[in-house]
């Protein structure tokens, strides 16, 4: 479902230049659950936000579902269309809508793609049941509880079934037992959705039961390990 191809991204110009990317060669196939490990300032973020076809790269491209896009198309209606169809993005911490309720910031995503109100209501129910937070669905997001907030934030990425899910940290504002369960969460969509789903984490400890484990260093990819 991703292919990334050569890719480079430098953030500034002249001597302020910080290259963050350089070479940035994976593949990651359907159903694929692929941790991304590194210090901080390896890059992490920067290739999820390149992978989600919101930070354009300086160089290289990235092939989504058998699209290519390439530094100068990032802009493109037909980009657009690829990140709201094919990627679900799980940001860190508290991205929710503060004044909609955990069902409402669910079906805004869905209404967004074209779902109408009626089966909006209904999808976001039943993705509410699946992430076991339905007791809390009137409930607004600043009186949810970190993990319950990240749980609402993976509904929403899943609403409209993308093939691919980045997530960024999701268990880093959470204790060890409820990250522990945000990262099982991940792995059961993957297997049950055939989604592929690709993880930062800062954690060695959450990256058990993962096909494939990636690490970045100064902005390039250390050897991949294959896990079984
Ligand atoms: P962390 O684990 O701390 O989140 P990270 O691996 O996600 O780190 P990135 O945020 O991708 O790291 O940053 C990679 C490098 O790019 C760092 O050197 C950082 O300082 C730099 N950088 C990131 N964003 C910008 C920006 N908007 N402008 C300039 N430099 C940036
Ligand atoms: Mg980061």
């Amino acid at each position: 479902v991703l292919r990334v191809n050569h890719l480079k991204h430098v953030f500034g110009s002249g001597e302020l230049a910080v290259t963050a990317l350089e070479e940035i060669d994976f593949a990651v196939e359907a159903g694929e659950l692929m941790a991304l490990l590194g210090p901080s300032g390896s890059g992490k973020s920067t290739l999820l936000l390149c992978i989600s076809l919101i930070l354009a790269p300086t160089a290289g491209s990235i092939e989504i579902g058998g699209h290519t896009v390439y530094a100068e198309g990032w802009a493109h209606r037909e980009s657009r269309r690829l990140r709201r169809e094919k990627i679900g993005f799980i940001f860190q911490g508290h991205n929710l809508i503060p004044f909609l309720s955990a069902r409402d910031n669910i079906v805004l995503a869905l209404e967004l793609n074209g779902v109408g109100r009626r089966s909006a209501r209904q999808r976001a129910d039943e993705l509410l049941d699946y992430l076991e937070v339905t007791h809390r669905a009137d409930a607004l997001p600043g009186n949810l509880s970190g993990g319950e907030q990240q749980r609402v934030a993976i509904g929403r990425a899943l609403a409209n079934e993308p093939p691919l899910i980045l997530a960024d940290e999701p268990t880093a504002s959470l204790d060890t037992e409820r990250g522990g369960r945000v990262m099982e969460l991940l792995k059961r969509i993957a297997r049950e959705r055939n989604s592929a789903v690709i993880t930062v984490t800062h954690d060695e400890r959450m990256i058990a039961g993962f096909d494939t484990v990636r690490r970045l260093r100064d902005g390039r990819l250390l050897v991949a390990e294959e896990y079984t």
